[in-house]
């Protein structure tokens, strides 16, 4: 499949056929159009910048200047640096901790925490032969406790009781003793979410964080938040050691470009990516192959 970047890249080749050599401003020119693809996919601006910069210094050099298909092999570094930036290759759950593990879900409201709570415990009973357990810590939305209940049986996973009136932290304490009690392999301990960043929020799931001292802090982000992934991102890496991040919905519209923008913020790998709103619909991220959807 021709994608739009290659096809306006294949145009200013062919521009330049007529022209004895590549020049500077001709590699400018291509360079230009890869920024716009980037905006196009919903990369930030200040990470389409670095990232520019980064590939100048590589398209500057022999490999383009001195190459006869001057075009693909800047198309060829943009994907292998795109490629780069977003992973580090295949990078499962760290569990190497004592039994239980707890992983802890970061993410604002909608995000996709719920749902992909579920999802990692399908995954882990499945194919890491975990047992698994589940508790929401969200005493806001007494529904949201409900829906964790619901998927968390559809994974086949077992759900920890908590209600509204109790305190998160009180709640997550309770089902790590549960978890300790009847030899859970691993906990996973899904938060509240707001609709934007809130300090009160950020303050209740730093609390979490040191007294659960989880072995994963996972960041949900939606592929579809596109520019604004960038200041949730921050928020989220400023209030907690970030282990992973697990990028949902990018079965939806969105190019995708949140995955650059949001590792580049967070330093942390991105693990996982959402690809439907069913419980199997969650894979392990694969960065060769974003990178290809980011392009365009
Ligand atoms: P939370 O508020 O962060 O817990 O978000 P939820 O887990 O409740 O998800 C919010 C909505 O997004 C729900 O309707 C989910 O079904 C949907 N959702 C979550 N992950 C995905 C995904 O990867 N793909 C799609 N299409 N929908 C998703």
């Amino acid at each position: 499949m021709a994608s739009a970047l290659t096809d306006k890249l294949s145009r200013l080749v062919k521009e330049m056929r007529g022209q004895a050599r590549i020049t500077e401003s001709n590699v400018q020119d291509m360079l230009r159009e890869v920024r716009m693809a980037l905006l196009e996919a919903d990369v930030a601006l200040p990470v389409v910048r670095d990232f520019i910069a980064r590939v100048k210094d590589k398209a500057l050099g022999q490999e383009v200047l001195g190459s006869l298909k001057p075009g693909q092999a800047l198309v060829g570094i943009v994907h292998r640096e795109l490629a780069a930036t977003m992973g580090e290759g295949v990078s499962d759950l760290n569990l190497a901790t004592q039994p239980p593990a707890v992983i802890l879900m970061a993410g604002l409201q909608g995000a996709g925490k719920t749902t992909t709570t579920a999802k990692l415990a399908k995954h882990l009973i499945e194919k890491r032969k975990k047992k698994v357990l589940t508790v929401s810590g969200d005493v806001y939305r007494p529904a949201a406790i409900e829906q964790l209940k619901t998927v968390t049986r559809q994974a086949g996973a077992e759900w920890f009781p908590s209600s509204p009136e109790q305190k998160p932290l009180e709640i997550a304490r309770a089902a790590l003793d549960y978890a300790k009690k009847h030899y859970f392999d691993v906990l996973l301990v899904d938060t509240a979410g707001r609709l934007a960043i809130d300090e009160a929020l950020m303050q209740e799931i730093k609390e979490l964080h040191a007294a659960l001292q989880p072995v994963e802090t996972l960041f949900v982000v939606d592929a579809m938040q596109g520019q604004d992934a960038i200041n949730t991102a921050r928020a989220f890496k400023e209030a907690l050691p970030l282990t992973g991040i697990v990028l949902t919905k990018l079965d939806g519209d969105a190019r995708g470009g949140a995955a650059l923008s949001v590792r580049q913020i967070t330093g942390a790998p991105i693990k996982f990516a959402g690809v439907s709103e069913k419980i199997d619909g969650l894979e392990v991220f694969d960065a060769e192959r974003h990178a290809g959807r980011v392009l365009g």
